[in-house]
């Protein structure tokens, strides 16, 4: 039996079988949904499948016409996909411990994020492997204009410009990232707090304040649990994750973080410093 959570606590599940496909999916509506550079999803029979807390706090939005995604409308982690029919898919960064799977490849290759190389030697696809048509995915983001990037939600509801670049750019393994963003590990910016402008949407934000934690803080969509940006008052700065970009950055992550709590499921193959807890 398997295990799984939001970052909140409030929506728990459990699964009972073995899972049968571990995919890495570069979408662009997984990148913005997750505020990742990807999204890794586990599928098995939707019967193993069942919530044991908290389905009162899942709020559903319509990706692409018939395609549900959910969210915990507490704390924004994405949820696992129940609307599938028979099959089951659900984010592998909810769930707890060994998934006794291993990734058997990256769908939706073509589209990924241009500032995350992939490294590893697993097949890539373009589209869904076996899929009748095409599915709905969003293109890859443009490259920058004038040093402005812009960035919005799934839903489009929010929406937002950074001028300035990053300080720099971590892949945080933390359980905390992993969790809130129900995915291997987040990509973050960090730039000055006057380099953000909202353009629309701040009603729209929901701010999720970890409780026991100093700064640890997930802001998302309301309407699609998309992460956005997060002013850090305290620490001065603000944390771009970098799903949520609709333009490319000059460059992606440069170094892991909190190697040291890493899921067991992905392994890291690139070359870049890897920090068992914070960097330097
Ligand atoms: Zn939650
Ligand atoms: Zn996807
Ligand atoms: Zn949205």
């Amino acid at each position: 039996m398997l295990f799984g959570n939001c970052l909140c606590g409030s929506v728990r599940w459990r699964y009972l079988g073995a899972f049968d496909l571990m995919t890495h999916c570069h979408c662009g509506m997984c990148r913005k949904a997750h505020g990742t550079a990807f999204a890794t999803y586990v599928m098995g029979v939707r019967d193993g499948f069942a919530y044991t807390a908290g389905e009162d706090s899942i709020t559903c939005y319509e990706s692409s016409p018939g395609f549900i995604r959910s969210f915990c409308h507490h704390c924004g982690s994405v949820l696992p996909n129940t609307h599938l029919g028979e099959r089951f898919a659900a984010p592998a960064g909810g769930f707890d411990g060994d998934l006794g799977i291993s990734c058997a490849g990256h769908i939706f290759a073509k589209w990924k994020a241009p500032w995350h190389p992939i490294t590893d030697r697993l097949p890539q696809h373009d589209n869904y492997p076996g899929a009748a048509a095409p599915a709905v995915v969003r293109a890859p983001p443009a490259p920058a204009t004038a040093g402005v990037l812009g960035g919005s939600c799934l839903c489009g509801s929010v929406a937002y410009e950074v001028t300035g670049g990053f300080k720099i750019v971590h892949n945080c393994h933390c359980l905390r990232c992993r969790k809130a963003r129900a995915a291997a590990h987040c990509t973050n910016g960090l730039t000055a707090i006057e380099n953000l402008r909202l353009i629309r949407g701040e009603a729209q934000l929901v701010n999720y304040r970890l409780p026991g934690a100093r700064y640890f803080a997930q802001i998302f969509c309301a309407r699609c649990g998309s992460p956005m940006p997060r002013v850090d008052r305290e620490r001065n700065f603000v944390i771009v994750p970098f799903g949520s970009l609709d333009d490319a950055p000059v460059n992606g992550a440069h170094d892991h973080i909190f190697v040291g709590s890493k899921s067991s499921w992905y392994p890291i193959t690139d070359s870049l410093p890897q920090f068992e807890g914070p960097s330097r």
